[in-house]
């Protein structure tokens, strides 16, 4: 308490004329120095050398002996929720803040600390001791807002992140909701009133399942690049993280989730595990390379002696693929370039061939294949001189793990 004290003597006592001031607005002025005591002890101990009287507080209007009342309404505002971390944040009255600040000026103080983290800190131990949890501010699953000029909490829930990876086992499935062209998701004659394009997605086949246990106010699915509608995702599967907003628990059966997505015959996930809002953006980001299933259909038939002798040489290429047709509506009309990281023939028969392609990253398949009229070079079908038509295309791997 040495340097408290020692820092109180170089404040002119009689800069603080008549005001009276609360134990923890006074100590707070010197809420930096020294360690260990809270502003209040603090407050105590420089009150007579500072010959500041206790009475109705100037600065705080005693908000400072309201700890525990607000601390009681924000654990009241809590109870709907299940949550393992929480962090406190709060509104001060800007005429508060302003009285606080003028007199740091008057007294041309060193080490003060705003009222705004000495109420933040004071009821999260509250609270804290109250519910055995621990305040975290870096990754809270809920935070209370105290407004201490209306005694009014406002409770903010974070999302629930839960990571996997999921198989598509059939086409026609978009990977997200998909709402409806003409409407934008109202509903309209050409959706039949659903408002979307597609009756169901990968997302809303987990999600729903995972709402159920959790409850929540929506979802979003975050998916390491998506496949086209018409592809299936099989393999290992690609990975995921399904965000539930607002959940009401964090902690439920997860094997319930996970059989109720298995039912389904369209979704299926091996496991889900806790994840955080953080690990999204990484998750996006990822390049990791595919592998597809290739069937397609060769106007004229082609031998598979020289399909097989084909593909090596188009593996060793770079390709050069202007923003294909079937989406330069919505990308910009640029031109990627990426390279196949293997390429392998698994049957022919006929007009049809199996292939089985490797590709970096963002590398549009289908059009390596059929060649988008040129707009993709060079292609399967430039260099086997036939028409090639991609029947079916299917995600045999994501492979992030390099
Ligand atoms: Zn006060
Ligand atoms: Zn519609």
């Amino acid at each position: 308490m040495d340097e408290v004290l020692s820092a109180a003597r170089s404040v002119d006592p009689s800069r603080f004329g008549d005001r009276t001031l609360c134990d923890a607005c006074l100590g707070r002025l010197f809420g930096k120095i020294g360690h260990g005591y809270t502003n209040h002890v603090r407050g105590r101990a420089v009150r007579e050398l500072l010959h500041v009287d206790t009475g109705p507080c100037w600065v705080c209007e005693d908000l400072t002996s309201r700890y525990d009342a607000l601390s009681d309404l924000v654990v009241r505002k809590l109870e709907p929720w299940e949550f393992d971390s929480f962090a406190i944040g709060s509104k001060i009255d800007s005429e508060v803040a302003a009285r606080e600040e003028s007199l740091w000026a008057e007294l041309a103080l060193g080490g003060p600390e705003p009222l705004k983290a000495e109420v933040n800190r004071e009821i999260g131990k509250r609270v804290s001791d109250r519910l055995g949890k621990e305040p975290d501010l870096a990754h809270p699953d809920v935070v209370a807002i105290v407004d201490t000029a209306f005694d009014h909490v406002d409770v903010q829930v974070n999302s629930l992140y839960l990571r996997g990876r999921y198989r598509k086992l059939v086409r026609g499935v978009p990977q997200t909701r998909w709402p409806c062209r003409r409407c934008m998701g109202k509903g309209c004659a050409r959706c039949g009133g659903a408002g979307k394009m597609y009756p169901t997605s990968v997302e809303e086949v987990i999600a729903n399942e995972v709402l159920r246990e959790s409850g929540g106010t929506g979802h979003a699915l975050h998916g390491m690049g998506r496949e086209d509608v018409d592809a299936r995702m099989l393999g290992r599967g690609r990975p995921f993280i399904i965000e539930i907003k607002e959940p009401r628990r964090r902690h439920f059966d997860l094997g319930g989730a996970i059989a109720g997505i298995n039912a389904s015959g369209i979704v299926e996930v091996d496991g889900l595990a806790p994840a955080r809002g953080t690990d999204v953006v990484p998750l996006k980001e990822d390049r990791a390379a595919k592998t597809y299933r290739v069937l397609l259909r060769m106007a004229p038939p082609v031998e598979e002696a020289k399909l097989k002798s084909t593909l090596p040489v188009l593996v060793a290429e770079p390709i050069a693929q202007r923003t294909p047709e079937r989406v330069v509506h919505r990308r910009a009309d640029t031109i990627r370039h990426r390279r196949l990281l293997a390429a392998e023939v698994v049957g022919v028969d006929g007009d049809r061939a199996e292939l089985r392609v490797t590709a970096e990253a963002g590398t549009y398949v289908k059009e390596w294949v059929h060649g988008d009229r040129g707009r993709t070079r060079p292609s399967l079908a430039e260099r086997l001189d036939a028409a090639c038509e991609v029947l079916e295309l299917d995600v045999l791997d994501v492979h992030d793990d390099g």
